[in-house]
């Protein structure tokens, strides 16, 4: 803090309006037994800005030369695993040397190895000797290591973590290696509430969706023998004889077997709704505008023969969830193809490894709903004994479930330090 430019980046005095996070952070620069920040806040209040403004007005730090684990050339670690070094300081031809201090980021889709450290497989090939190649805990030793949207992190890094900042020892077993050293480390997390919840995206794929249901209905309203777009030859041929294509299904096909059907159907499409994002999005637009087109098409087509009523009965029940997970699918897909045109972390390979994290999560919850929405689509909503008032139930109880489920109320999958 002695009056030092800050070294790239934003200085850490002129973010405006953010004093209990720069008190925080004070704080722990100055007694690290504090243990720790965590930042919560929505995207774009300069979390990652003042986080990485602090690495530039810590002080430099003294470090045995050569020593890749940072030691303290006043106190050097006894266990260093480059180590023993010479005790005394300045002696041995300028063993001791100042540099900046270290912030560390911990990428969120980060391996056990890259976190701990791993074999040099190059040295163990060349020089047939087992060396311990030091990872990100021993980098961020007597620095900063920040990890940019904690919550996305995976458990079991989130559990090493903690373990490291509380001991203040990083253990390492590796095929055959067997390393401790010193891992003392200001540990910044940074969380956004919103994170995960792919709201942005999901309004986006909504309004695409809800356009390109309009367009459909206007399209076959409009030009009725265009059905052959929207309908297969045996459904438009079961409505001109005055009957939904779904009636009597259930005298042809059991429930069961068309349930898995449709289940395994859906969680393609919904796969592929969110792969198809790789395409830098154009993918995803181009399944849900079609799915938009064909409901909508679909919908004019039987309003035509008088059987909307009848249609909207049978896809009640299921389709308002199916069709928000076909939704979702698509925001997630939306979501992947933004990680690649604008990347948020430092590379296109970290922001998309860091979003696969997220739809990752994504889809272990909306598989079972598929699964739900498979098994109402082949028992209930074929079934012609079944009236209005309990597809209500149903179709609106699957609602609240899929509601509970993703806003994280049957089951937290965040794990913040
Ligand atoms: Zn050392």
């Amino acid at each position: 803090m002695s009056g030092q430019p800050a070294r790239g980046g934003f200085p850490f005095t002129a973010v405006v309006g953010m004093d209990e996070l720069r008190l925080a952070l004070v704080l722990n620069a100055v007694s690290p037994a504090v243990g720790g920040v965590l930042v919560r806040g929505e995207k774009g209040t300069a979390k990652s800005t003042m986080v990485r403004a602090l690495a530039a007005v810590l002080p430099d730090v003294d470090v045995v030369a050569g020593c890749r684990f940072s030691c303290d050339p006043a106190d050097p670690d006894p266990d260093c695993p480059d180590g023993p070094h010479e005790p005394a300081r300045g002696e041995v031809g300028g063993a001791a040397r100042s540099r900046a201090a270290r912030l560390v980021e911990l990428p969120v889709g980060a391996s056990e190895d890259r976190l701990l450290g791993a074999l040099d497989i190059e040295r163990a090939l060349t020089e047939g000797v087992k060396a311990y190649e030091p990872g990100l805990l021993a980098a961020a030793h007597r620095g900063v290591l920040y990890v940019d949207e904690v919550n996305l992190l995976h458990d079991h890094l989130v559990d090493l973590l903690l373990d490291a900042a509380a001991l203040g020892v990083s253990y390492v077993e590796r095929d055959g290696v067997s390393v401790r050293h010193a891992a003392r480390f200001l540990l910044v997390g940074t969380m956004n509430p919103e994170e995960g919840e792919l709201r942005p995206q999901l309004l986006g794929v909504w309004l695409l969706f809800a356009l390109s249901t309009g367009a459909g209905w206007w399209l076959i309203h409009t030009w009725p023998t265009l059905v052959g777009l929207v309908a297969s030859p045996e459904m438009v041929r079961h409505v001109e004889h005055g009957e939904l294509w779904t009636d009597g299904i259930l005298n042809v096909t059991p429930s069961s077997l068309l349930s898995m059907r449709i289940f395994t159907n859906n969680i393609v499409v919904t796969i592929f709704a969110c792969v198809a994002g790789i395409f830098y999005g154009l993918g995803t637009f181009y399944v849900i505008a079609n799915n938009g087109l064909m409901l909508g098409g679909v919908f004019a087509f039987t309003k035509e023969h008088g059987l909307d009523g009848d249609l909207l009965k049978f896809i009640f029940a299921h389709g308002t969830v199916e069709l928000s997970m076909i939704c979702l699918g698509g925001a997630a897909g939306v979501a992947l193809g933004e990680s690649l045109i604008r990347p948020r972390l430092a590379s296109r390979r970290d922001s998309l490894q860091q979003c696969t994290v997220k739809i990752t999560r994504l889809f272990a919850a909306l598989i079972p709903l598929l699964i739900i929405c498979g098994l109402i689509e082949g028992f209930v909503s074929p079934d012609t004994a079944i009236g209005w008032p309990v597809r209500l139930v149903i179709g609106l109880a699957n609602l609240a479930l899929m509601y509970a489920v993703l806003s994280g109320r049957l089951f937290r999958s965040a794990a913040a330090a």
